[in-house]
């Protein structure tokens, strides 16, 4: 895979900056053989260690994943000093989409390009998942999108490969919203629902434009969570006092009506994003029955 003494200014023309993430810098650029336009991912690595064997091995497994709703990573070129990952370019991430309709709507989206963008989101999850992978980090910085309104998952198989740090490289604090309750409660053993409760959070802030539950620290986002779907017991999570992270709750809220707090959801969107939202997570909706949900009855795209 690594293409030894070949190196990447040799193969793209580095243009502009695209964006800054949790362990990369991405550039768009120009394939000096083809003139393909690519998105070109510079991992920072540790000086001394370089890439870890097992970051690459995790690499090379997203080059198999391909799928209209997953970001196709096209090349790896792996230098001594260097890791680069060459992708398909998008227009912008669904963050930055989200802000720049702000003005108007104060973020939120109309409700046929929410159902749209869902409807990707999930397909792109579901394939994922049928493959054995966990995205582990959905958020809207890490959904791109472009002109013809495709949606799809980028940042793919790198949470796996480095871990979730606490500070991105360049020092930002790593967001714990879409963080599944589960895992804030120190749940080791985790699946593919903590991509739903993720895939919820997104849905959620699309109708608003404001994040759902925008916490600050574990316990903060912890205590977000409660606020709006009750705080959880033995009765609502059977295990849940069995958890690491488990403290005694100072106090009992009870569950909100989250359609309350989202204008222009119908009856079917809250039936779905409340299935999205379940505490425990064996009892969160699977993304393939997820598709196949009410809502998604009048889809256009
Ligand atoms: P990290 O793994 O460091 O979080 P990302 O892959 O999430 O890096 O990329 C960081 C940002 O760069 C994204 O939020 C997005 O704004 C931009 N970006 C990433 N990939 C692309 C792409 N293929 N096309 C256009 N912009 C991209
Ligand atoms: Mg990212």
């Amino acid at each position: 895979m690594a293409q030894n003494g070949i190196s990447p200014e040799a193969r793209y023309m580095r243009q502009e900056k695209l964006g800054e993430g949790t362990y990369a810098t991405v550039f768009k650029g120009k394939s000096r053989a083809t003139g393909e336009i690519v998105a070109l991912k510079e991992i920072h690595l540790d000086a001394e260690e370089g890439a870890p064997s097992t970051a690459i091995r995790e690499i090379s497994l997203m080059k198999e994943l391909k799928h209209p709703n997953i970001l196709r990573l096209i090349d790896v070129i792996h230098t001594e000093s260097k890791l680069m990952l060459v992708f398909e370019f998008m227009d912008q991430d669904l963050k930055k989409f989200m802000d720049a309709n702000a003005k108007a709507t104060h973020g939120a989206l109309g409700t046929s390009t929410i159902k749209s963008f869902m409807y990707q989101l999930l397909k792109g999850i579901a394939y994922c998942h049928e493959n054995r992978v966990l995205h582990r980090d959905l958020k809207p910085q890490n959904l791109l999108i472009n002109k013809h309104g495709e949606l799809k998952l980028g940042d793919f198989g790198l949470a796996r490969a480095f871990g979730i740090p606490v500070n991105t490289f360049s020092n930002e604090v790593v967001t714990l919203w879409y963080r599944a309750p589960d895992v804030l409660l120190g749940s080791r053993t985790y699946s593919t629902s903590i991509d739903i409760w993720a895939a919820g959070c997104i849905m959620a802030e699309m109708y608003t434009g404001r994040p759902l539950f925008p916490g600050t620290t574990n316990v903060d986002q912890l205590q977000k969570i409660f606020r709006m779907m009750g705080t959880p017991t033995e009765q609502t999570w059977p295990g849940i006092t069995q958890l690491p992270e488990y403290k005694q709750p100072q106090e009992m809220y009870p569950h909100q009506n989250i359609g309350q707090t989202l204008p222009n959801i119908d009856a079917h969107g809250i039936d779905l994003l409340n299935r999205m939202l379940q505490y425990q997570p064996q009892l969160r909706i699977s993304a393939k029955d997820a598709l196949n949900h009410s809502y998604f009855s009048d889809l256009i795209y």
